[in-house]
């Protein structure tokens, strides 16, 4: 029996273990059940490099089209990347590139396992990060002060009016500066991707800033997000979502004694740092979903960790490796269940929740990978190989269909 998948999904190749782990699961747990047909972008970094990175870009266009994409895990080159490839140059981050065409926001979900424990007791359900993934620190701009002057924050309009002023420090010796920004568009895109997933997921929605220090810079993320809350208040309210604005320190102070089952919605310095918290808190990062929604709807799914370099060159010297494919196989569900919900077709969902459940089924039954077997409750003292464990996977899967 195959199962057909009416309309193509992009798919995203890319680098080091997680390609070899990418080929794994779709010749053995995809393909030989499954007949679909992909829009193939390779982003390994060598061909990045030989199209001047324009395949990245097309590759984001194209699931600005077709609706739903997955992507393998790719190398952000640095200056070691560089030499090891022969690059040339440090091409910019394919996942910052593609979440700025599709104008996305990332969502980040655990996978929870019984034998698998979160090391916060009071976790019993995933705690969902949505990150907002434009501006503030990380398009920033910053002086090392060398010695006493003044600092000061200056908006030129546009239209030849006035100039702003604020003076933010006068410097009696050495120090540092920095100007950060973020646009409302930007701002208002983030909080309707959240609501929308919340209204989905029919969960709870939380937004914590501290406007309470930052009155202006701050407080606007608060107001536009409680402006769209607003809009959509009918909507939230039909499908069991809601929404709870906090100071986002008693945000962490809550999360950390709260059962889950939320959608935490991040200003993006405090969803980077809180999205590294919450994959080691719930057990591992081979066990973090990542799917990018775009304002309008637009999906790609991804494993939230790396290429796993280290086990690559093991797996290049010949070793035998113990790498996790959960969050992989994930992203291929992910997005195959996605694109059977929109060409409505049951049959391809329902086999994305057998793969699934095979998965869980797996681990839960003591067939793991190295990064789980040290965490897991009991404690296992065997573990599969990255092979062994797809292999595991397929043999649960067959007694299911
Ligand atoms: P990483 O690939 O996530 O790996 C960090 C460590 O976490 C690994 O060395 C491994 O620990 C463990 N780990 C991660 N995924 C695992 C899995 N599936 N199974 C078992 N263990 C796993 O991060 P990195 O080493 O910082 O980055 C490597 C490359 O990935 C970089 O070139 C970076 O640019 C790229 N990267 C890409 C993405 C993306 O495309 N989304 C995200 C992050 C990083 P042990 O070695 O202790 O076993
Ligand atoms: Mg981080």
């Amino acid at each position: 029996m195959t199962i057909k998948v009416q309309t193509p999904i992009v798919e995203i190749d890319g680098d080091e273990m997680t390609r070899i782990i990418w080929q794994m699961v779709k010749d053995r747990l995809l393909l030989p059940y499954m007949q679909f047909e992909t829009l193939y972008y390779d982003l390994h970094v060598q061909h990045r490099d030989r199209t001047e990175d324009k395949v990245t870009a097309e590759a984001a266009r194209a699931i600005a089209r077709h609706g739903v994409g997955v992507k393998c895990a790719t190398i952000t080159p640095n200056a070691a990347r560089v030499r090891e490839y022969g690059l040339k140059m440090q091409w910019p981050s394919p996942n910052g590139t593609i979440r700025g065409i599709l104008d996305g926001t990332v969502f980040r979900e655990p996978i929870l396992l019984e034998n698998i424990p979160p090391t916060v007791r009071t976790w019993k359900k995933p705690i969902v990060i949505g990150r907002h993934a434009y501006g503030d620190v990380y398009k920033n701009q910053e002086i090392q002060v060398p010695g006493p002057g003044r600092g000061e924050l200056v908006f030129t309009p546009a239209d030849g009016g006035e100039p702003i002023r604020r003076r933010i420090q006068e410097f009696a010796g050495p120090g540092v500066l920095q100007g950060i920004h973020n646009t409302e568009h930007s701002i208002r895109s983030f909080a309707q991707s959240c609501i929308r997933y919340a209204i989905n997921q029919r969960m709870p929605l939380w937004f914590a800033a501290k406007d309470t220090i930052s009155k202006t810079y701050h407080a606007y993320f608060r107001d536009i997000f409680q402006e769209e809350v607003d809009k959509c208040e009918s909507e939230m309210e039909a499908s069991g979502a809601s929404y709870f604005y906090t100071l986002i320190d008693d945000a962490v102070a809550r999360i950390i004694r709260h059962e889950g089952g939320i959608l935490w919605a991040c200003m993006n310095y405090d969803g980077d740092v809180m999205s590294d918290m919450l994959a080691s808190g719930f057990g591992s990062l081979a066990l973090m979903k990542s799917v990018l929604v775009s304002p309008t709807g637009q999906m790609e799914f991804e494993a939230a960790h790396g290429t796993v370099q280290r086990h690559y060159y093991a797996h290049l010297k010949g070793e035998t490796t113990s790498t996790n494919s959960t969050a992989t196989i994930f992203a291929w569900t992910g997005a195959l269940a996605r694109r059977g919900e929109l060409d409505g077709t049951s049959e391809v969902i329902d086999f994305c929740r057998k793969l699934e459940a095979a998965v869980i089924e797996t681990i839960e039954g003591g067939t793991m990978t190295k990064d789980l077997a040290r965490v897991s409750d009991p404690p296992m003292d065997h573990f599969a190989t990255t092979s062994g464990f797809i292999d595991a996977v397929r043999d649960r899967l067959e007694e299911k269909l």
